[in-house]
């Protein structure tokens, strides 16, 4: 990495997660409860959602169902508790709160996870700022925290890994400037990662790519032609180049929605098809971007419900494919299939959609063996061109013959300006006279 972009990139980030917290909230309340094993139940007490270190060192996994450990509780005197989340979910908002003050830029990620963006703060010493936070967290909430601080969001996330594994960094691993970057990273196993995940872990580890430096120094080529962007996006954020701000994430998405209200009524069901073939279109785009496949698709079609005169129809169904798939044409199939079951006649529908889940990761592809006469390769090909073509020629360039060619049903968008940047036909012209 040259000079250069180390100027340009002088982001820093701090990761801020507080430990064990389910059950650090109950024993902000209870303190009998420090230093015992202790562990909180998921909703309807089904599975471990929150453990001590207590009860960790005790054997107890993460997510593991009750009454499979309902022997080890009871022999070693754990304590149990429900979910408490209105408890959960007052705390987290004052140690957000709190989070706040220590920088204008800041992500609220999860219940107990926050990234701050410190780029903008007159500290010198970040290590100092992040024992800072933890003690200002501490003291008026009573919840231990454990701050990670580096380059790039994925960066923090495993410095603060190192901590809550770490007692000696007391609660703040710093690592901006660290020297041992190799060897740090060569102890994280690829699937921890942020970002990258089981699926993409287990054909990485099939390609001798181990650990996350394994990750960060493995081909931009190979990265990108198995995992996309997203991929490619960690490899940088490993090598400490910021390639995702605050509020962005890097997860794929584990669902896809495309839907929008018609620019007006439509009761007829031929119109109906090409909005949702033109839906599916759009977040299979999407898919294939994130290099997945889908297993389920769900439509919805309804009317107008502040239109009180009107007959009123709302519905949703959901099937599942006979095998993931991003391929389009297969995809409108099996949605506009759906449409027609839950289409009803002489009903003014005013907005439908196409909802894409059971995302999973395009390669390894699990193959339905009674529809393997079928050629994938060739299909794959067809989408990528028909991909390529509409990202440089712009949008819809080639399309899908069934979401229509004149879409009276779509949006009113009467006083939107010119696609200048993205539409070869709306380019700006000039004209001299
Ligand atoms: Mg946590």
């Amino acid at each position: 990495m040259g000079a250069e972009s180390e100027i340009l990139n002088n982001k820093i980030f701090a990761l801020v997660d507080c430990n064990n917290f389910y059950v650090s909230c109950e024993r902000v309340f209870n303190p009998k409860l420090n230093n015992m094993p202790v562990v909180i139940l998921s909703n309807n007490d089904g599975c471990v959602v929150s453990r001590s270190q207590e009860a960790k060192a005790l054997g107890i996994t993460m997510g593991i169902p009750y009454f499979k450990v309902k022997n080890i509780i009871e022999k070693n005197d754990i304590k149990v508790f429900s979910s408490n989340y209105v408890l959960y979910g007052d705390m987290s908002e004052r140690v957000m709160n709190l989070l706040a003050k220590f920088t204008p830029n800041i992500e609220f990620y999860s219940i107990d996870e926050a990234f701050l963006d410190l780029k903008d703060i007159s500290v010198k010493d970040f290590t100092a700022y992040g024992k800072e936070i933890r003690k200002t967290i501490f003291k008026n909430t009573g919840i231990p925290v454990s701050v990670g601080i580096a380059r790039t969001k994925t960066l923090s996330k495993i410095a603060n890994e190192f901590v809550k594994h770490n007692s000696k960094l007391n609660g703040v691993f710093n690592i901006v400037d660290f020297h041992r970057m190799d060897k740090l990273l060569g102890q994280v196993p690829v699937h921890e990662v942020w970002g990258i995940g089981g699926a993409f872990g287990r054909m990485l580890m099939s390609k001798s790519i181990l650990s996350a430096k394994d990750f960060r120094d493995a081909s931009e080529f190979f990265i990108k032609d198995k995992m996309g962007i997203i991929g490619l996006r960690t490899k940088y954020e490993l090598q400490g180049t910021s390639a995702v701000d605050l509020d962005e994430v890097l997860e794929p998405k584990k669902a896809i929605m495309s839907s929008r209200s018609f620019g007006k009524y439509v009761n007829n069901v031929n119109e109906l098809e090409e909005a949702i073939s033109q839906y599916t279109i759009r977040a299979t785009e999407k898919l294939r971007l994130q290099k997945s496949n889908c297993n389920s698709i769900n439509v919805f079609l309804m009317t107008n419900h502040y239109k009180l005169t009107d007959k009123q129809h709302t519905e949703s169904k959901t099937i599942t494919l006979p095998e993931p798939t991003s391929y389009t044409p297969d995809i409108i199939k099996y949605a506009t299939f759906v449409l027609r079951k839950l289409y009803r006649k002489g009903y003014n529908y005013i907005k439908a959609g196409v909802l894409l889940s059971n995302i999973v990761p395009e390669s390894p592809i699990q193959l339905n063996v009674f529809l393997q006469n079928r050629d994938h390769a060739k299909r794959d090909r067809v989408m990528k061109t028909l991909d390529n073509i509409n990202v440089r020629f712009g949008r819809d360039t080639l399309k899908i013959a069934s979401s229509g060619l004149s879409q009276n049903w779509a949006m009113k968008r009467q006083h939107i300006s010119q696609r200048y940047t993205t539409n070869w036909n709306e380019l700006l012209t000039i004209n001299i006279s």
